[in-house]
């Protein structure tokens, strides 16, 4: 037998670096190729040190692993290579859970569509509402019953920072006089955050704008209504917590009539304005 050198240089199989020979047996404890057996014994062949995590994880047939359907409430775990039949056997259960996460998510997304339009713009006294899908709303307002398609109502907006808030209200088949023959338009006063320290009644000139949408600046004829809020109009009063009433406005705005002329519905939308005059607030 040879007396070989300890410090002579030898090769890892594993990974096929060099050691010296007498690190070697050190190395091989962390080599990353060297083969070791899975934690769950699930195969005789070993695997390389550096790849087991990754079979755990994603292939090892013996891992526990969570039932694919356990977001949608299925608390079923079991070795990988029995999932299938899991799946197999629990198909009603999961279409069940499946079906009641859907409606709950359907929930969520309704109650943030209805927090998302309750956020209130804050405007510098000019807000442009668009209205669009103009037909459709349009039959809907002159075949449908009911309240919601009758009348509608734009996003709310303060007036000015720290203002008085209010909104729009259009009836596309018109209402009391205009109704069938006109578009109605009113604002309405909402309870905002700011009542208490602004000046009641409500005194500041409004106007409202329906837009002539042409390509052409030059031709456009867009229509406008103003007005001056008198002492004593109830519509401009401070307002009290529900707003059912009928806002302030023009029962004939537009006859349908007129409508239907120049551009004022452009890509089945209306662009309509509401200036309020800042000029004469008494700032809070
Ligand atoms: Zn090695
Ligand atoms: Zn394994
Ligand atoms: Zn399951």
């Amino acid at each position: 037998m040879r007396n070989e050198c300890h410090k002579r240089t030898v090769q890892c199989q594993f990974c096929g670096k060099d050691f010296l020979h007498e690190t070697l047996q050190t190395h091989q404890y962390r080599c990353p190729r060297f083969p070791i057996s899975c934690p769950n014994r699930c195969d005789p062949t070993k695997i390389p040190r550096e790849e087991v995590e990754v079979h755990v994880q994603e292939l090892c047939p013996s891992a526990t692993v969570d039932c694919p359907f356990r977001d949608a409430g299925c608390r079923h775990k079991c070795p990988r290579f029995s999932l299938d039949i899991h799946l197999e056997d629990s198909v009603k259960t999961h279409l069940t859970l499946t079906c009641d996460l859907l409606k709950q998510q359907e929930e969520q997304i309704s109650q943030l569509c209805s927090a998302l339009h309750t956020i209130t713009q804050t405007t510098e006294g000019v807000f442009i509402w668009k209205i669009s899908d103009y037909k459709a709303k349009y039959i809907d307002a002159m075949y449908k019953s009911g309240a919601s398609s009758k009348e509608l109502v734009s996003p709310p907006f303060y007036t000015s920072r720290f203002g008085y808030k209010a909104c729009l209200s259009v009836f596309l088949n018109g209402n009391g006089a205009g109704e069938g023959r006109y578009i109605s338009l009113y604002i309405k006063l909402l309870p905002g955050d700011f009542d208490n320290i602004l000046t009641w009644p409500f005194s500041l000139p409004v106007s409202f704008t329906l837009f002539d949408q042409s390509p052409e600046p030059a031709t456009r004829a867009s229509l406008t209504e103003s007005f001056m809020p008198q002492a004593g109009w109830k519509h401009f009063q401070k307002p009290a917590k529900a707003v059912e009433s009928l806002g302030f406005g023009y029962p004939k705005f537009v006859s349908h009539d007129l409508l239907k002329t120049r551009d004022y519905v452009r890509d089945d939308s209306l662009l309509i304005k509401v200036s309020v005059d800042n000029s004469g607030l008494l700032k809070p």
